[in-house]
C-alpha cells in the first residue's frame, strides 16, 4: 500500500514533520540516504542495522562524499555509510552530514530563535504569530536546558569564560539552552529514561561528544526523540535510500526514484504527497536535478538567494586551559564594544576522527584553541544552479556587510586579548546554508508559499533551511523544527 506522504531526508526538518503528520494519523515513509548510528539510544530501541559514529577511522571513514564543482558530475562518493559529505562551490564550502538524523549527529545543540518579526510579511498566513506556538513544542521536544549552575560545566561560556577582557556580559535570557543531557548535581553518568521510553547517557565532559557525535546520545538527536517514538506510532523509515530523482505523476501524485544503498538496487515509490527535506544543499540539488530531467516544470526563483547564515569561523590559541572538555558548544558570548554586530558562540576544541594511536596528541592540539563562530543576516545573494548535470553554487562574502563586521569583532578579541584569531577572509565555510527555495507568494521571487507548499506543484512542500527567504543569523534548526511542524499542520488541516 502507497503511503500517504514521502518524507525525504530525517534532519531536523524531515523528523518533525513525519512525527506530527504520524500523529495525525496519516501514513508516512521516511527515505534517508545514511544509516541508523549506534547510540546508546538507538540500540536500546532494538534498531538492529546501526553503523558508528566516527571516531578512530581516520578522515576516510568519516568523508561519505565529495560535490566538487569539476571532476564526475554527480560528485565522489568515498564510503556509503560515510558520515559527512562536503559540497565546494565559488567562494563557499558547505558540509553536510548522512544519518538518520541528520545534522542532529554533528549539531553543537544551541536552541536558539530567529530574530524577532523574522517571520512577518513573508507571505501569506505566516508570522512571528503563526510560528509561536512551534517554537514553543520544539524547543520542549529537543529538551533545551540553561544549567543552573554554569560554574559546575567545565569550560561553560557564562562562567569559565566570563574573566576574558574581551567579551561584554551577556542580558538575562541571551544564552541560549542547549540541547544536552546534563548529569544531576551527584555526578551520577547511569543511564536514564525518557517518558518516551528513549535511553540516554548524561553527558560525560571529559569523553568525546562533540561534531563526531555522541554515543552516549547525551546530545539532543532527532533519531532518538522524534524518530524512535514515532516509530511505535506507526512510522516507517527506509535508512540507506538515496532519492534521486521526483517528478508529478499523472494521477496528481509524486513519483520518488530512490536508490536503496544497501541493497544495491533501484526503488519507485509513489504517494500522493512528498516533503522534501533534505536539507539545504541536497534540497536545491534534487529539486534542480528533476527540474532538468522534466520531473518538475517552472519555478523561476529555484536556486535564488543562498546565503551562509554569515558564518565566520575564527580559530583562537587558549591558554592554561584544555578546550576538548565540556559540552560540544561552551555557548555564547559577546564581544566587548561589537555586541550588536554578530551573534557569537565559541565551540570548544574538537578531535578529529583520527586512528587510536595517535588520538592523545591529536587531542592535546585541538585543546589549544577554540573556535569563535559568528553567525549574522548575510546578503544572501548566492545562487545554486544546474549546469549541464552539474550542480554547480556560488556566493561571494564581499557582497554582505555583515562578512566585515564579524571579521572587525574578530579582531577586536585578537587586540584584547593579545591572542590573535585566525578567520578565512576570502571564503566561506558554511555549517548553516539557507535559501533556494524561498518563501515569497510570487513565485518568481520564492519556491514555496507560506505553508511550504511548492508553488504549482500541488502536493509537494519543503521542510528545512532552503526556503528561508534570508538566513536567520543565529543557529538555525530550532528554526527549521518550528517550521516543520508548521508545514505538518499545514498538511494536516488541507487533507
Ligand atoms: C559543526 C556543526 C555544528 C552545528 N551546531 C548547531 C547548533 O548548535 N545549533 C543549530 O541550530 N544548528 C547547528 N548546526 C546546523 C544544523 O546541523 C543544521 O541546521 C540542521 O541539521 C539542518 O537540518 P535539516 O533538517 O534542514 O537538514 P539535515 O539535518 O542536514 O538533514 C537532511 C537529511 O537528508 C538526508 N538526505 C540528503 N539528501 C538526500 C537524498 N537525496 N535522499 C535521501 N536522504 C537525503 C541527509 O542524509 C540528512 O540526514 C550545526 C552544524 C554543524 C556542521
Amino acid at each position: 500500500m502507497n503511503p500517504d506522504i514521502i518524507v525525504v531526508g530525517s534532519g531536523f526538518g524531515g523528523a518533525v514533520l513525519a512525527s506530527r503528520l504520524v500523529d495525525a494519523g496519516l501514513t508516512v515513509l521516511v527515505l534517508e540516504r545514511g544509516p541508523w548510528r549506534d547510540t546508546v539510544a538507538v540500540r536500546a530501541a532494538g534498531i538492529e542495522r546501526r553503523k558508528p559514529l566516527p571516531r578512530t577511522g581516520g578522515m576516510l571513514s568519516v568523508l561519505r562524499s565529495l560535490r566538487p564543482p569539476k571532476g564526475p558530475r554527480k560528485g565522489i562518493r568515498l564510503n556509503r555509510y560515510g558520515y559527512l559529505e562536503m559540497w565546494v562551490g565559488d567562494g563557499i564550502k558547505a558540509p553536510c552530514t548522512s544519518n538518520v538524523g541528520g545534522g542532529s549527529h554533528i549539531w553543537a545543540a544551541l536552541l536558539e530563535r530567529a530574530p524577532q518579526g523574522f517571520w512577518d510579511d513573508r507571505a501569506a498566513g505566516l508570522s512571528d504569530a503563526t510560528l509561536a506556538s512551534h517554537y514553543a513544542r520544539v524547543a520542549t521536544e529537543l529538551k533545551g536546558v540553561r544549567p543552573a549552575d554554569p560554574s559546575s560545566i567545565p569550560n561553560h561560556a557564562d562562567a569559565a569564560w566570563s574573566n576574558e577582557a574581551c567579551f561584554a556580559p551577556l542580558e538575562d535570557g541571551e544564552q541560549p539552552p542547549l540541547g544536552i543531557l546534563f548529569p544531576g548535581p551527584d555526578g551520577d553518568l547511569s543511564a536514564v529514561t525518557d517518558e518516551n521510553g528513549i535511553v540516554r547517557e548524561p553527558l560525560d565532559v571529559n569523553r568525546d561528544n562533540g561534531m563526531f557525535g555522541s554515543p552516549g546520545a547525551s546530545k539532543s538527536t532527532v533519531d532518538a526523540l522524534f524518530l524512535l517514538p514515532a516509530l511505535s506510532r506507526g512510522l516507517t523509515v527506509r535508512d540507506m535510500h538515496e532519492v534521486r530523482r521526483i517528478s508529478a505523476d499523472k494521477a496528481g501524485g509524486w513519483t520518488v526514484e530512490a536508490r536503496d544503498l544497501r541493497g544495491g538496487r533501484n526503488v519507485t515509490l509513489a504517494a500522493p504527497k512528498l516533503a522534501v527535506c533534505a536539507g539545504t544543499m541536497n534540497t536545491n540539488a534534487l529539486l534542480l536535478s528533476s527540474r532538468d530531467t522534466g520531473g518538475l516544470s517552472g519555478l523561476p526563483a529555484l536556486g535564488k538567494g543562498l546565503g551562509a547564515n554569515g558564518d565566520l569561523i575564527g580559530r583562537w590559541p587558549v591558554e592554561d586551559r584544555d578546550s576538548t572538555i565540556g559540552p560540544p558548544s561552551f555557548g555564547r558570548v559577546k564581544i566587548r564594544g561589537h555586541e550588536d554586530s554578530a551573534y557569537v558562540i565559541l565551540a570548544r576544541g574538537e578531535t578529529p576522527p583520527v586512528p587510536g594511536f595517535l588520538y592523545n596528541g591529536a587531542r592535546r592540539k585541538a585543546g589549544r584553541f577554540v573556535d569563535l563562530v559568528a553567525m549574522s543576516q548575510d546578503a544572501a545573494d548566492g545562487r545554486i544552479w544546474c549546469d549541464k548535470g552539474r550542480i554547480r553554487f556560488a556566493f561571494d562574502l564581499k557582497g554582505s556587510t555583515s562578512y566585515a563586521a564579524s571579521m572587525r569583532a574578530m579582531d577586536a578579541v585578537s587586540e584584547a586579548s593579545g591572542r590573535p584569531v585566525a578567520y578565512p577572509d576570502t571564503e566561506v565555510f558554511t555549517a548553516h546554508p539557507a535559501g533556494g527555495c524561498r518563501i515569497s507568494d510570487d513565485p518568481n521571487e520564492g519556491v514555496v508559499d507560506g505553508g511550504g507548499q511548492v508553488h504549482d506543484h500541488p502536493g509537494l512542500c519543503i521542510a528545512d533551511a532552503s526556503v528561508f527567504p534570508q538566513p536567520v543569523g543565529v543557529p538555525p534548526s530550532l528554526s527549521i523544527a518550528a517550521w516543520a511542524s508548521h508545514v505538518a499542520d499545514r498538511i494536516v488541516r488541507s487533507n
